[in-house]
C-alpha cells in the first residue's frame, strides 16, 4: 500500500468511517495539488475538518432557516441561545417542560423540550436529532420529543446570526429571539451570587421608554440608575409569570446621550398572553365580579382567605376582616382578573372597613349585601387599571392593580379616534 493509499485508510478510520473513500480521496489529492499542502500536513487537516462533523447519509442537518412548520425528523446542529422551565400537571404528576431560543448561523428559532436526555444549558452548542417542527403564533417551532436525541458539541462550535430585532418595550416577548432596546434604567440593584462555585454580579431593576417598563437582569454588566443605555442582543424570558430582559457580556450595552420620555399607553390584554407586564395600563369594561369579592376573613398568621375559624396551616384563628374586590375586565382583545385591595374596595364602595362590617351586622351577618352594592356600582363600568400583570398557566393573567379610575364611555372613544388620527386612519 502507497503513503497515499494508507493517508485515506487513516483518515476514514479516524472520522468513523462517516467520509466515503472516494471524497477522501478526492479531498486530499486536492489539498496537495492545489494547496501545495505535504501528504502528512493534509492528512491532518482533513481530520480535523471533518472530525465528528460529517453527517452520513441518513443524517443530515438542516439549518435553522430552512425549518418550515410541518416538518418531521429534522437534524440540527445549534447553538441554545436561551433556556427556561415551565412545571406543569399531566395526569396529576408534575412534570418539567423546556422551552427557549436555539440558533445557528442563518437564524434563531423557539424550541419546547417535553424531555431532555442531557442537561442542556444555556451557551450550548448541541446536536438535535430527529426534532419535529409545529407552526405556532405564525412561526415555526422547534420541538424536542420523545424520540428526539441530544448529543452536546464542543462550546462554540456553532456561531449564532445576530439578527438583533429593534423593539419597544411593550413589544417584548419571550419568543422573540435577540433585541436592540433604548431605554431609561429606572432602579438598578447589584448583588452578588456563585453559579458552578464562579463569583458573578447581578444588577436587576427596571428600565423604561416611550411605551412601557420592563423588569432587567444584568449579568456582569453594571447599570446605574438615570442612565439611558442602548442593549443589542439582549433576549426576553419570564420569571414568575412575567416578562424580562436579560442581558450578559454576549450582549453590548452603550451609554447614549438621549432623552427618553416615560409613558405607558394602555396595552391590548391580547399582548399580555405569555408576557405578562410590569406597571401596565388597561382599560377596559369590568364584565364579571367574582365569588370572593366584597368582605372577607383572613388567617392573621398567614393572610389566606378563610370560610370558618380555621385555617388550614394554623388552625383555629381569630380571623381578621378585609375587603378586596376580583373582577374580570375586558378591553375587547382579552380578558385579565383584576385583584383590588382593601383600601381600593374602599374607594369603590365609599365605605370603609368598619362602615362595611357594620352594615354586614345591620343585614344578620349576610355578607352578600357586600356583593350586591359592587355589582351594582361596577358592573360594565369601564375604568383604567394600572398594576403589575402576572400569566400563569393555572390561573391565566392576573392583574394587581396598583392605582385605578373609572371612565366615561365619552373618553374612551374620544382617545380611540384620537388615536387613529395619530395613525394616520
Ligand atoms: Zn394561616
Amino acid at each position: 500500500m502507497d503513503e497515499f493509499e494508507k493517508a485515506v485508510d487513516d483518515i476514514y478510520e479516524a472520522t468513523g468511517g462517516i467520509m466515503e473513500r472516494d471524497k477522501i480521496k478526492k479531498e486530499l489529492r486536492e489539498w496537495i495539488s492545489r494547496f501545495g499542502v505535504p501528504l502528512i500536513v493534509a492528512k491532518r487537516e482533513i481530520i480535523s475538518k471533518y472530525h465528528g462533523k460529517v453527517p452520513n447519509n441518513d443524517e443530515k442537518y438542516i439549518s435553522v432557516e430552512e425549518l418550515k412548520p410541518g416538518m418531521g425528523r429534522v437534524n440540527l446542529q445549534v447553538k441554545v441561545v436561551s433556556i427556561n422551565q415551565k412545571t406543569y400537571e399531566v395526569d396529576g404528576s408534575k412534570k418539567i417542560m423546556h422551552y427557549g431560543m436555539a440558533g445557528d448561523e442563518t437564524g434563531v428559532i423557539p424550541f419546547t423540550a417535553w424531555t431532555l436526555d442531557v442537561d442542556l444549558r444555556k451557551g450550548d452548542c448541541v446536536e438535535i436529532h430527529n426534532a419535529y417542527t409545529r407552526e405556532w403564533q405564525g412561526q415555526t417551532k422547534l420541538i424536542i420529543g420523545q424520540n428526539t436525541r441530544l448529543k452536546l458539541m464542543p462550546p462554540n462550535s456553532v456561531k449564532v446570526k445576530s439578527n438583533v430585532k429593534p423593539a419597544k418595550i411593550v413589544e417584548l416577548h419571550p419568543h422573540m429571539g435577540l433585541v436592540e432596546v433604548v431605554g431609561k434604567v429606572i432602579s438598578a440593584d447589584k448583588r452578588e451570587v456563585y453559579v458552578d462555585d464562579v463569583p458573578r454580579e447581578i444588577y436587576s431593576g427596571t428600565i423604561a421608554d416611550d411605551t412601557g417598563e420592563i423588569p432587567f437582569t444584568s449579568w456582569d454588566i453594571p447599570v446605574q440608575a438615570g442612565d439611558v443605555i442602548r442593549i443589542t442582543g439582549a433576549y426576553v424570558s419570564t420569571y414568575r409569570g412575567m416578562a424580562q430582559l436579560v442581558f450578559d457580556n454576549r450582549s453590548t450595552v452603550k451609554k447614549e446621550d438621549l432623552n427618553i420620555e416615560i409613558k405607558s399607553i394602555p396595552v391590548q390584554v391580547e399582548s399580555l398572553e405569555g408576557r405578562g407586564g410590569f406597571n401596565v395600563l388597561v382599560e377596559g369594561v369590568i364584565i364579571d365580579i367574582k365569588d370572593g369579592s366584597g368582605l372577607i376573613y383572613r388567617c392573621p398568621e398567614c393572610g389566606r382567605a378563610l370560610n370558618g375559624t380555621t385555617c388550614p396551616v394554623h388552625g383555629r384563628v381569630k380571623p381578621r376582616a378585609d375587603l378586596r374586590v376580583k373582577a374580570i375586565i375586558d378591553d375587547g382583545t382579552g380578558a385579565v382578573l383584576c385583584l383590588f385591595n382593601r383600601e381600593q374596595t374602599e374607594k369603590m364602595l365609599g365605605m370603609d372597613l368598619d362602615e362595611v362590617i357594620d352594615k354586614v351586622k345591620e343585614n344578620m351577618g349576610n355578607t352578600s349585601v357586600i356583593m350586591d352594592m359592587l355589582e351594582e356600582k361596577l358592573f360594565a363600568r369601564p375604568l383604567r387599571v394600572r398594576g403589575n400583570v402576572i400569566d400563569e398557566e393555572k390561573y391565566g393573567l392576573r392583574m394587581f392593580v396598583k392605582d385605578f379610575d373609572f371612565l366615561d364611555l365619552e373618553d374612551i372613544s374620544k382617545k380611540a379616534e384620537s388615536l387613529l388620527e395619530e395613525l394616520g386612519w
